[in-house]
């Protein structure tokens, strides 16, 4: 494609799981009417669809794309159980019952996942591979360990400290001081995890329907009315999962008031060419997935199906392209990896992850139209569980609240959904990294 050295022949910007799992087309027409619609077709809204499907219901779910097309084939396959929402509310500033609830709520989704791929057969190439945490301070280090029994207690699985003299039996660098491993912690591939669920959900009955973009929904009687591109649908009941593609490059939005409260954020994944098995096993004894604890992390893991390292990160807070983005992340990956100076890449890809103001996923109703949305980059696991918490819920079968419903849901004044102040937040983020660092040294 591009004269770049860093690029082995054949080098692409499509994902690398699209190798084995591009989503497929699909044939079905728009209906007229539906008893639910769901916008957005990645883990949250097939979730939900399944859910409804086993609850009776048959939901239609449209996709302005390919059913699967958004960050839910796109990601870095780590299944992570909501690890993110508990650091967060576990140093925050709410009520300690509350954090009980959100953090208990957000540890559960790491056996639903694991009990939704087993009931539904899903081949994803899922393992129980756990995470490791290298820590980029001694500081983070200490936090770490801290934090450690508490995560403990709430996932209900191992979590240890691995210390810097002996980092090489969790990771094969010498980048880091030490880290956390943490047992409640999966690994999958994403492109098939998001074509094995949306199958799911059709066995069980939903519709599925790609390439509709969905314009504007307006209440209609006791339901509502959507326009879309390919026509208008009536439908008793709505819920919308864009997540991070919420606001179109266009400015349009399928719920506008969604997209004010979703910070779409790309991250970027690139694929090295098959290295020696020995080579992975050494970098990555026992196949962990990794995330580091800087503030804009790196993440990175083995391939589940070759022998690549796949190294994701914040390539650029501005808008780039993968192919301006692979330079930046092959230096990052060979800063904590250098005998990987040498390696190409076979892909470079992006994706949009969705944060939030208060870094919580949130699941709820606005005007009557519900939502499930914002799993702050962290979401195999989280997305799905929304999708399906807030499925319960549509179908009034939920038998007590979930902890994430209906949350004071944050936006500044004056915000429409464009974040045009990440490369300054980024940028801060970034020096705050390096500082760190220094200091550490
Ligand atoms: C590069 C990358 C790496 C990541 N790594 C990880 C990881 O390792 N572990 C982890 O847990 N999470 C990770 N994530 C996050 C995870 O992928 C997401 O949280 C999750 O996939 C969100 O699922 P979703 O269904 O909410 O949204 P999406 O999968 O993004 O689906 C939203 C869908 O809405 C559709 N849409 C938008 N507007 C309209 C409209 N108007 N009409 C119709 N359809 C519309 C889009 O086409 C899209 O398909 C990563 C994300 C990215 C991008």
């Amino acid at each position: 494609m591009t004269e770049n050295p860093l690029f082995a022949p054949g080098f692409s910007t499509a994902p690398y799981w699209w190798e084995a799992a591009q989503p497929v087309p699909r044939s079905n027409g728009l209906p007229e009417q539906a008893a639910v619609a769901i916008v957005g077709g990645g883990y949250a809204g097939l979730s939900a669809a399944l859910t409804l499907c086993r609850l009776g219901h048959r939901p239609v779910v449209l996709d302005a794309e390919r059913i699967g097309w958004g960050a839910s084939s796109r990601n870095g396959g780590m299944v992570s159980g909501g690890l993110k929402v508990l650091g967060k509310t576990l140093g925050g500033k709410l009520a300690p019952e509350k954090i009980q609830a959100i953090t208990a709520a957000a540890a559960a989704s790491f056996p639903f996942l694991e009990e939704l791929l087993a009931r539904e057969g899903i081949d994803c190439d899922y393992r129980r591979s756990g995470r490791f945490n290298p820590a980029y301070t001694p500081r983070h280090y200490a936090a770490q360990a801290a934090r450690a029994p508490k995560l403990a207690e709430i996932t209900g699985m191992p979590v240890y400290m691995v210390p810097r003299e002996r980092q090489h039996e969790a990771l094969g660098s010498d980048h880091y001081f030490g880290g956390m491993v943490t047992e409640a912690s999966g690994s999958l591939h994403p492109g098939k995890y998001a074509r094995g669920l949306a199958e799911a959900a059709e066995r069980a009955g939903a519709l599925l329907v790609d390439e509709t973009r969905v314009q504007g929904i307006r209440r209609e009687g006791s339901g509502f009315r959507l326009a879309t591109s390919r026509g208008e649908i009536r439908a008793d009941a709505v819920l919308v999962t864009t997540n991070g593609y919420s606001k179109q490059p266009d400015g349009g939005s399928a719920m506008p008031w969604l997209a004010k409260r979703m910070i779409p954020v790309g991250s970027y994944i690139i694929a090295t060419e098959e290295l020696p098995a020995e080579t992975i096993d050494r970098l990555f004894p026992g196949r962990r997935m990794v995330g580091d604890s800087k503030r804009v992390l790196n993440y990175f893991r083995p391939a589940p199906d070759s022998n690549r390292v796949l190294w994701g990160g914040r390539a650029s807070f501005s808008p780039t392209t993968p192919e301006q983005a692979a330079p930046v992340l092959h230096r990052m990956m060979r800063e904590v990896f250098p005998e990987l100076g040498s390696v190409k890449l076979t892909h470079s890809w992006t994706g949009n992850v969705a944060f939030t103001f208060d870094f919580l996923p949130h699941i709820g109703v606005e005007e009557g139209i519900h939502y499930a949305a914002g799993c702050q980059g962290s979401g195999v696991a989280m997305a799905s569980w929304l999708g399906h918490n807030v499925a319960l819920k549509l179908a009034g079968a939920a038998n007590q609240r979930f902890a994430l419903d209906g949350l004071p849901f944050p936006t500044p004044p004056g915000y429409g959904g464009t974040p045009w102040f990440l490369p300054f937040v980024g940028g801060w983020y970034r020096l705050r990294d390096k500082i760190d660092r220094m200091m550490a040294a």
